[in-house]
């Protein structure tokens, strides 16, 4: 929404993007992204991100953290304040680590989560732990869940994923040998793929990847144009 003039109590202001002002709304964004934003406006993706969280965290309407009283909005901010103590709120981020993982061929590591359909299959990823690194984060989660002491770490991008409030921390990882073991509690299959093979199970809809937007179709794009860094290699 960019018109000031349209607004009502408890839209939220986004900030200036292409020269107007955009506040949001609650009510038209109930869970996850609208298909027709993720299709039509990529370029947006920062705006709508922003009037995901922020719609979504006003609508929960948070209590102070040191007294439990209600928060109200502070005007054009985003962040609530306690009426009674003062204490200032601010949105919260969970930090959630995503590693595109090759071996010694340069294969893609795909696997498929216990709740995902057959043939759907995306690059490993997990929330870090109180008390960890981004890093140490990374090492755990594909150790737990694939089974790979991996060689070397290293940072590609970020993405918020306000579903409703994460921040994707994109990594490459480079793995020792071919080999798993799959946990089969959060991960149920896995394997590694070359780009030929994920090319023809793409092709012949027998393999569904994540959708255009994510960092996690962009880490598997990179790979597949030879763009990935492969840390240690
Ligand atoms: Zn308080």
């Amino acid at each position: 929404m960019a018109d000031p003039g349209a607004m009502l109590e408890g839209d939220v202001l986004l900030g200036r993007h292409g020269g107007r002002v955009w506040f949001a709304r609650a009510g038209k964004v109930t869970s996850g992204i609208p298909t027709p934003w993720r299709a039509s406006h990529p370029d947006h993706w920062d705006l709508v991100a922003a009037a995901v969280a922020l719609v979504h965290w006003h609508g929960t309407r948070p209590l102070c953290e040191a007294c439990a009283t209600p928060t109200v909005p502070e005007p054009g901010a985003a962040r609530r304040r306690c009426p009674a103590c003062g204490l200032l709120a601010f949105v919260r981020h969970d930090p959630a680590v995503i590693v595109a993982i090759t071996d010694p061929d340069d294969r893609l590591l795909l696997g498929r989560q216990a709740t995902w359909p057959q043939g759907r299959f995306s690059v490993i990823a997990g929330f870090v732990e109180p008390g960890e690194s981004l890093e140490q984060a990374v090492w755990r989660e594909v150790a737990e869940e694939v089974g790979v002491e991996l060689d070397a770490v290293s940072y590609v991008s970020s993405q918020p994923w306000p579903v409703p409030r994460s921040l994707m921390l994109g990594f490459a990882a480079s793995a020792p040998d071919d080999r798993l073991a799959v946990d089969g509690v959060e991960i149920v299959e896995a394997r590694y793929w070359s780009r030929e093979e994920l090319q023809v199970a793409v092709a012949r809809a027998e393999l569904t990847l994540p959708g255009g937007v994510s960092i996690a179709r962009h880490l598997i794009d990179s790979w597949a144009a030879g763009r990935l860094p492969r840390p240690g290699a």
